[in-house]
């Protein structure tokens, strides 16, 4: 399977570790969305969309905290979670993954390949916008010797 397309949203914030989002399409033909590209202790990875895992009271029905003993809501006691949800990795669940390393390793690649070109073609914007007001200011020096002229002519 190809991946055929890479959209990059860029979320950058100072501080936090969501550093974009990501678009993905396969084959021309299946889109992916809500793929994140995450600042790790390290290095950059790619998260897949995930959900949290919900549970509910088994007395009345509301949602309570993953991990909690008692329903916040009627008091029941929370049965504890199955020996599979216990870490903490598996309150969240991938809604679409890659199943083997060598597609991982190619998503994550195309995505991060993505993200730096989107930053890079940000920043050679930032040096356009400084052209722009050299030319405003140019502009009002043109008007001032204008002006000048005018107040000579007055004379
Ligand atoms: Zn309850």
């Amino acid at each position: 399977m190809e991946i055929t397309e890479v959209r990059v949203s860029l979320r950058e914030h100072e501080g936090r570790r969501l550093k974009a989002y990501a678009t993905v399409t396969f084959d021309n033909s299946f889109v992916v969305r809500n793929i994140k590209v995450i600042q790790g202790n390290s290095d950059l990875f790619v998260a897949m969309p995930a959900r949290k895992i919900k549970q509910f009271c088994p007395r009345c029905g509301k949602k309570v905290e993953m991990g909690s003993k008692y329903c916040s809501n009627c008091g029941a006691q929370i049965p504890p979670p199955k020996e599979q949800l216990q870490n903490r990795h598996s309150i969240h669940q991938d809604l679409a993954h890659p199943i083997n390393q060598q597609f991982r390793d190619y998503l994550q690649s195309k995505v991060l390949d993505a993200y730096y070109q989107k930053k890079n073609s940000e920043s050679e914007r930032q040096p356009e916008q400084t052209k722009e007001s050299s030319e405003v200011e140019s502009q009002s020096e043109k008007q001032e010797s204008e002006e000048s002229s005018g107040e000579e002519k007055a004379e």
